[in-house]
């Protein structure tokens, strides 16, 4: 019996039009919609008066002058990212003929397998480099409001999450999401490290999460849960394709994602990667050369 993800993707909003979402929280969304962003990239306002954005989006000028007008007659004072994807952080470029605020972030794309970062897929933003390089633990104070660094490297190795300490708010970025599991794509995707990010969330108590895309999630350990469970069963249906005598990564595809459209194939013929890398990280699967997408697969006998 397959694992039920309790999925949410209802959500009221207006593009250009900045929401309250709580106290010290609002959020306002660019168009940017796709398979891969639902309604479009969430940029976060967190305090009031003097306030930090998170994640200003893609290089939209109509999006930043959202932000703009949302924070009139207040001061932003910091930009988080949460990591260099092209729907996240491009926007800080722009924000920054703007406003004066330092950018904080994990590193440069890549950052989180090299130092100085790598280039490794196509919608990395490879220009962003954070004024501050931030690590696990630390705090970020602002006038009224701090946020604790969670990182969370899987999705990108760079993924970081930021818990607003006053409402046990953690801002998820693509790490968990209410509408959709997160894709994984190696080599700057990595599955072990991403079922790790999710268990560190385990051992957390945030209360709530504003991912990037989508709505909130309420019921957090229950969704991180489903997340793992979701992953152990994909693990499963891979080793049973091999058995089938499926050994190629492209044919599998179609075999486990029965209800996805056929243009998302090469998207998640990525993520059977991240988890084909896993299994043989594990010794569980072997492959007839160099790992990737047009090998073979074999159990390890
Ligand atoms: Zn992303």
């Amino acid at each position: 019996m397959a694992v039920s993800i309790p999925f949410r993707r209802e959500l009221e909003f207006e593009y250009g039009h900045v929401d309250e979402l709580s106290p010290n929280i609002r959020r306002v969304i660019a168009n940017n919609p796709s398979p891969f962003t639902l309604y479009g990239t969430g940029t976060y306002i967190l305090g009031r008066g003097s306030v930090a954005v998170v994640d200003p989006g893609p290089a939209d000028a109509a999006h930043i002058e959202a932000i703009l007008k949302a924070t009139e007659g207040e001061q932003i004072s910091h930009v988080l990212v949460t990591h260099t994807h092209a729907d996240h952080s491009p926007g800080c470029r722009l924000l920054r003929e703007h406003v004066d605020a330092p950018t904080y972030g994990f590193g440069p794309h890549g950052s989180g397998m090299l130092e100085e970062g790598v280039a490794t897929e196509e919608s990395a933003d490879r220009d962003f480099d954070p004024d501050v390089k931030v690590r696990h633990g630390d705090i970020v104070e602002g006038d009224g409001w701090s946020v604790e660094c969670v990182y969370t490297p899987g999705h990108t190795s760079n993924h970081i999450c930021y818990q607003l300490r006053e409402e046990r708010a953690l801002f998820t970025g693509d790490h968990v999401m209410g509408w959709s599991t997160s894709i994984v794509s190696p080599p700057d995707g990595d599955m072990q490290r991403y079922i790790e990010s999710l268990r560190l969330l385990l051992d957390r108590d945030d209360a709530r999460y504003w991912p990037t895309h989508g709505p909130a999630i309420t019921e957090t350990h229950r969704h991180v849960e489903a997340f793992i469970e979701h992953r152990r069963e994909r693990e499963v249906q891979i080793l049973d394709c091999i058995r089938r005598g499926i050994h190629r990564i492209a044919e599998m595809v179609p075999q486990i994602y029965l209800e996805i459209p056929e243009f998302m194939y090469g998207a998640a013929g990525r993520s059977v990667l991240a988890h084909v890398v896993y299994l043989v990280q594990r010794d569980e699967l072997v492959c007839a050369g160099e790992l990737g997408m047009d090998v073979d697969y074999h159990l390890r006998t």
